[in-house]
């Protein structure tokens, strides 16, 4: 069969080059006559595996020795509660909500301790991201909160937000090397790994040093950030598959000339379907058009029977999981790094068609 345009918003489209590479590999890892899921974890080979990973990583996103760089497991949702346990010491970190996932790390702060919400979207449901320019932030608060790019609503962050001079800790998970950041501007950020990077069951947290404790009287060990960093990632069994295709996937972002160029690639992309959704009679953009993500489009018929007729014919040419959130109705075109420019432009000319057939 061939294969389609993969729209999902996650587990996502992988680049072509990197399958074909790991099923070359599957049966025989460089000469290991074996695979890499049935290495040990403590082996020469996989230990290569992890730490040239590290080093790509390190090196696309230009990250200061002076932060960790940690490969866990467990879900961002995990994540949510062991970045409160690692960094709030005092229960104390200020979040700003923009969608499902910042409130699901609200609520896992909630019972680990005392957040405070900075500003909201809720009240226009999320289509925008607050003004962040001058945020109430606590004195004693250990961090400002934010989840940067909003896979369901389509949106991100225009610039940074002011976090008074409080670490600022982010969910990078859906635009993670879709672009350079300034790592120094964060004190830790963390992506899981099913969008832009490789298998799920991976999560990436890049954390600056300082900020984390020696001792976490309290903490289980495995949620201790110190235990992995300390390990190599190599406490307990990694999923070493999936970091094995991670770091197949920071060579392909190398060999395409780095986050500079892939960011120029995603806003040509976005932007071919962007300016089709605003000429259209037809189809829109829920989203504020200076929030936008190049990730994630969310866009609407306002007619239900006509969303789901469209993503069904859709699906009949190849163009699949277009399918909006159930919070946001509609349609979403989520598309990632290993999203072609052809995918977007063959989107784009069947909505054409469909706008052809159903235009009021
Ligand atoms: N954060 C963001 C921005 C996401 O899009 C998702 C999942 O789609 C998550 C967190 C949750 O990730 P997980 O399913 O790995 O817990």
């Amino acid at each position: 069969m061939a294969r389609v345009y993969n729209f999902s918003a996650g587990p996502a489209v992988l680049p072509e080059e990197v399958l074909e590479k790991a099923a070359d590999e599957m049966l025989d890892y460089a000469g290991c006559g074996m695979s890499v899921m049935e290495m040990s974890h403590r082996s020469s080979a996989f230990k290569d595996i992890i730490e040239s990973a590290e080093a790509d990583l390190r090196d696309l996103m230009d990250i200061p020795d002076s932060y960790k760089v940690l490969f866990l497991q467990g879900g961002d949702s995990l994540i949510f509660a062991s970045l409160f346990m690692n960094l709030a010491t005092n229960g104390k970190a200020d979040y700003v909500l923009t969608g499902n996932w910042s409130k699901k790390a609200y609520a896992e702060a909630q019972i680990l301790g005392d957040p405070k919400v900075l500003a909201s979207s809720a009240d226009k449901n999320f289509t925008y991201i607050p003004d962040c320019s001058d945020l109430p932030v606590r004195d004693d608060a250990s961090f400002v909160y934010i989840c940067e790019n909003n896979t369901i609503y389509g949106t991100t962050y225009p610039e940074l937000p002011d976090t008074k001079g409080h670490p600022l800790v982010a969910d990078q998970s859906s635009m993670f090397l879709s672009k350079p950041v300034d790592v120094t501007r964060y004190g830790l950020i963390h992506a899981g790994a099913q969008k832009n990077v490789g298998p799920a069951g991976v999560q990436i947290v890049i954390v600056r040093e300082d900020l984390v404790p020696d001792d976490l009287p309290g903490v289980p060990t495995m949620l201790r950030f110190k235990t992995q960093a300390d390990a190599g990632s190599l406490y307990n069994t990694p999923n070493c598959w999936g970091i094995y295709v991670c770091g197949l996937v920071f060579k392909w972002i190398r060999e395409r000339g780095g986050l500079v160029a892939l960011e120029e690639a995603n806003a040509e992309k976005a932007g071919v379907l962007y300016d089709f959704l605003d000429a259209s009679a037809l189809f829109s953009s829920p989203v504020n058009p200076r929030d936008r993500s190049l990730m994630n489009v969310p866009f609407v018929t306002g007619d239900s029977a006509l969303d789901a007729a469209f993503v069904s014919q859709a699906a009949a040419q190849g163009l699949v999981n277009l399918k909006g959130h159930r919070s946001v109705g509609g349609m979403r075109a989520s598309l990632y790094n290993a999203m072609p420019r052809e995918g977007v432009e063959a989107l784009v000319s069947f909505m054409k068609d469909f706008e052809a057939r159903h235009a009021r």
